[in-house]
């Protein structure tokens, strides 16, 4: 491996702040050699060295390797194969564990975790730390944190280690032990530059650099070192698995914090999965209510007019309708008195009718409703009752038998009044040996299939008749109860926009809280890509989280609900709320992804190099 950097320049600052950092530096490095660059602090070194290990790509000039530029490479792949960082302040993330932090730079290699556990410990017996491996980074020596952050240099096998200062921070005895470690890794073979301005690393170097104010005042070889050529396969990655990965550990790492936000959010995604269940069930009860006694394939006339009567002529009309196969005829009485007994009784309205679900008897007679039947007395079933039924402004009287109870309704306005029911046959008979013209106030048309409904009811516009059937009923229903649920939901979704700005409030928090992480991250060889789908899935599995426990929630409350309506009003909703807890957990997903969108891309923008340095 062979390391050329040929007329490099960078400056910082214009005008007053102008300042040349790095003055036209060329030189080369190879395989096996142990590099001191020697300096006073601010003389450039530190940038230097950022440059190389291709932190920073902002300078003049050109960095090859194995002569390919690096500003035609992909340089988060130069990092992450080639480059092996060492901090003065070690640049650890406290909140992983010692084995988490070395197996960071080979996280998202495509190979098994046993695999990279396996490296790690080899690489902690190699350094002497092995004892420490369970600790927490805060409770290491400095001595100790170096050695951790020089196997996680080591682990994705590097052929360049770039080390800053790396004994500045340690005590006489630990920086000898880091040199000397340092020293061995040199003699594998590879490549070790050490920056520092301890004249002591000297003994440990092949070659010696001195740069001052930005340019190399002197370069000298102590020991002629052996040229090694080291090749090295390309690395496969994983792209899903490390984010994974990162994301749970997150979660529990900042547990207090997701805690609250699972918390916040999880109201306005439980009043949405509330408000959907809650609408579905009326919907359901609803149509159960309606559909489940009707024939979808009756079409009721709408009577705008109560005192319409249809003649034969506009039966026999209707009757040659297409796809009409049958016209029944009906007639309603709105004022109707029964007296029986010595009592008078004044019926709601009686209905005439074609087929009825009867509680007790049979239709053959005068049907009467429970309500009836109870003011009535329950003897009344077999009697004869005289009723005065009032058509068109004439009274008919005639006896007729009770023979039969009508089944409830279910609509309690209805059940609560008192009606009858006699078959259209039977007031025809009455009606002729009265002498008297019946004419039917109501129509009901039979269609062959439902499918043709709207053809008939084009067919019967024509002739200024509107009809109507039990399923447009529901329809309608049905649309007003869906404006109910969305407004309901629209409520909660309210809270959901104020929870989606706070999350993204604090993930901003945390983003800028985690610099120093991202710095590091992007110096072990995490793209800015990389960053940003950290950040988004940690979101996801956040969101995953608000979803699961919104479910829960809302599953306690839906049984609550359940329990209270099958108690007070003895109705059992049996709606399925599975399909609620879905849709909520996409939501949630999808306002915590919404809340990390802008937080994950500033967080990928930032620059390695003054995220490093961010304390
Ligand atoms: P060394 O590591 O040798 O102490 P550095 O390479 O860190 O020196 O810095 C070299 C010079 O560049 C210093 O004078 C420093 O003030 C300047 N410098 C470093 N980073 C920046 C920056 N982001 N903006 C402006 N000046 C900078
Ligand atoms: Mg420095």
């Amino acid at each position: 491996m062979i390391l050329r950097i040929h007329d490099l320049n960078k400056e910082y600052g214009k005008n007053d702040s102008y300042q040349k950092v790095l003055d036209n530096i060329s030189i080369e490095f190879k395989s096996g050699e142990f590099v001191c660059i020697l300096g006073e602090s601010g003389s450039g070194k530190s940038t230097f060295l950022n440059v190389i290990g291709g932190l920073d790509s902002n300078y003049d000039g050109s960095v090859t390797i194995n002569n390919l530029n690096l500003k035609y490479i992909d340089i988060d792949n130069y990092r992450k194969e080639n480059i092996g960082f060492i901090f003065q302040n070690f640049n650890l993330i406290n909140s992983l564990s010692v084995i988490e932090n070395i197996i960071l730079p080979i996280d998202k290699y495509r190979i098994s975790y046993k695999e990279k556990r396996k490296r790690a410990i080899e690489l902690l017996k190699k350094l002497n730390i092995y004892n420490i491996r369970k600790k927490k980074i805060n409770d290491l020596s400095g001595g100790q944190k170096q050695r951790v952050a020089i196997a996680r240099a080591l682990i994705n096998n590097p052929s360049i280690i770039l080390a800053d200062e790396p004994t500045g921070a340690l005590d006489e005895k630990n920086g000898e032990s880091v040199l000397k470690i340092l020293k061995e890794i040199h003699e594998t073979g590879k490549l070790v530059i050490v920056v520092t301005h301890s004249k002591k690393v000297i003994d440990y170097s092949t070659r010696v650099i001195n740069i001052k104010d930005g340019k190399i005042e002197y370069d000298k070889v102590l020991k002629e070192t052996e040229y090694i050529k080291d090749d090295k396969d390309p690395v496969k990655e994983n792209k899903v698995m490390y984010l994974i990965n990162y994301g749970i550990r997150n979660l529990f790492n900042n547990l207090k914090r997701n805690f609250f936000i699972i918390l916040a959010s999880s109201i306005g995604i439980i009043g949405i999965i509330l408000s959907m269940f809650l609408g579905g069930s009326v919907k359901q009860y609803i149509s159960d209510l309606i559909l489940e006694k009707s024939d979808p394939t009756v079409l009721s006339i709408v009577n705008d007019d109560i005192n319409k009567y249809y003649d034969e002529e506009d039966i026999d009309k209707i009757s040659d309708i297409k796809h009409v196969k049958k016209v029944y005829k009906e007639i309603n009485y709105s004022a109707s008195k029964i007296d029986y007994n010595n009592s008078e009784y004044n019926i709601s309205f009686i209905d005439s009718f074609n087929k009825i679900d009867l509680e007790k008897g049979n239709d053959n007679g005068f049907v009467v409703n429970k309500t009836l039947y109870k003011k009535m007395g329950k003897n009344v079933l077999g009697k004869e009752i005289c009723l005065s039924l009032i058509d068109n402004y004439r009274v008919i009287e005639f006896y007729i038998k009770v023979t039969g109870v009508s089944k409830n309704s279910n609509i309690s306005l209805l059940d609560d009044s008192m009606h009858g029911y006699i078959s259209y046959n039977k007031i025809e008979d009455i009606y002729k040996e009265n002498d008297v013209l019946l004419k039917p106030n109501n129509i009901s048309i039979k269609i062959d299939n439902k499918n043709n409904k709207n053809k008939v009811k084009n067919s019967l516009k024509k002739m200024k008749i509107k009809v109507t059937n039990n399923d447009d009923l529901f329809k309608e229903l049905s649309s007003y109860l869906d404006i109910a649920t969305f407004v309901l939901s629209m409520f909660s979704s309210l809270s959901l926009i104020v929870s989606t700005i706070m999350i993204s409030i604090i993930i901003n928090i945390t983003v800028l809280e985690r610099t120093k992480e991202i710095g590091i991250l992007r110096s072990v060889g995490y793209t800015k890509k990389n960053i940003k789908y950290i950040f988004n899935s940690e979101g996801i599995i956040l969101g995953v989280m608000v979803g699961l426990f919104s479910s829960s929630i809302s599953s306690s409350i839906i049984n609550v609900i359940r329990d209270v309506i099958k108690d007070k009003f003895n109705i059992s909703i049996s709606l399925n709320p599975n399909k609620y807890y879905i849709i909520g957990i996409l939501i949630s997903v999808l306002v915590t992804l919404l809340s990390s969108y802008f937080p994950s891309k500033k967080a990928s923008k930032f620059d390695p190099v003054k995220s490093l340095k961010y304390e």
